[in-house]
């Protein structure tokens, strides 16, 4: 239904700012955005920007999401953790790229949503839990990688801890300022960590 939307976002918004990983293009290509915008922002769910999914948050823009991907160089093995399922729509991208995709939501009704929709477009390897990411997921630690898709002030301790070794975690990071932040952890578990962009999500809650 939205084919020429879809691709007009992925030429424009994303091939042409940059994006060149094919298995990135390739996820946003095979996901349906409008599934995961409310009713009436489905004529625009490919537009360069969030949008709206009520409780006060919002699913991020798609260049965003592409970009946080393809940092992250994720593949088929790994085991991924997500903060802030949302409307589902990155966990989706992300069940495509990895093996097995844990993402957790603080807030009951987008928790019970976000669960739903996944479950109805019949997403298999994803497991939204209801919690708070500051504690991350301990039962299914090590993740190779981790992904925030809300800001906390500085990166939790315990996500650290459950970052696999050789894994990479990519987190907005700040309040009023924010900065997308890659944390890498080496094979000695040597952290290093790269500031790659100025940012605007909502901020993390919880602790
Ligand atoms: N990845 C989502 C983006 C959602 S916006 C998507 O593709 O739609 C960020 C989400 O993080 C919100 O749903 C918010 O409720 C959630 N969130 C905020 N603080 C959190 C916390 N401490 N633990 C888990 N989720 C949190």
């Amino acid at each position: 239904m939205f084919e020429a939307e879809k691709s007009k976002m992925i030429k424009d918004q994303l091939i042409g700012r940059g994006i060149k990983d094919a298995r990135v293009l390739k996820a946003m290509s095979s996901t349906p955005r409008e599934e995961f915008v409310r009713e009436m922002d489905k004529p625009i769910s490919y537009a360069d920007t969030p949008l709206s999914i009520g409780c006060g948050q919002t699913i991020s823009q798609p260049y965003i999401v592409a970009y946080m991907l393809e940092m992250l160089d994720i593949r088929d093995e790994h085991r991924v953790l997500e903060i802030g399922t949302g409307s589902g729509y990155e966990a989706a991208l992300l069940s495509r790229l990895a093996k097995e995709i844990v993402t957790i939501e603080i807030v009951e009704d987008l928790y019970e949503e976000g669960k739903r929709r996944l479950e109805n477009l019949g997403y298999k390897n994803i497991e939204v839990v209801r919690g708070d990411g500051y504690r991350g997921y301990e039962k299914k630690a090590p993740y190779d990688r981790i992904i925030l898709s809300a800001a906390p002030t500085d990166i939790p301790e315990n996500l650290v801890d459950q970052l696999a070794i050789n894994g990479r975690l990519i987190a907005p990071v700040g309040g009023l300022f924010q900065e997308l932040i890659l944390l890498e952890k080496d094979e000695s578990g040597k952290i290093t960590k790269k500031r790659l962009l100025p940012v605007k999500f909502v901020p993390m809650v919880g602790e």
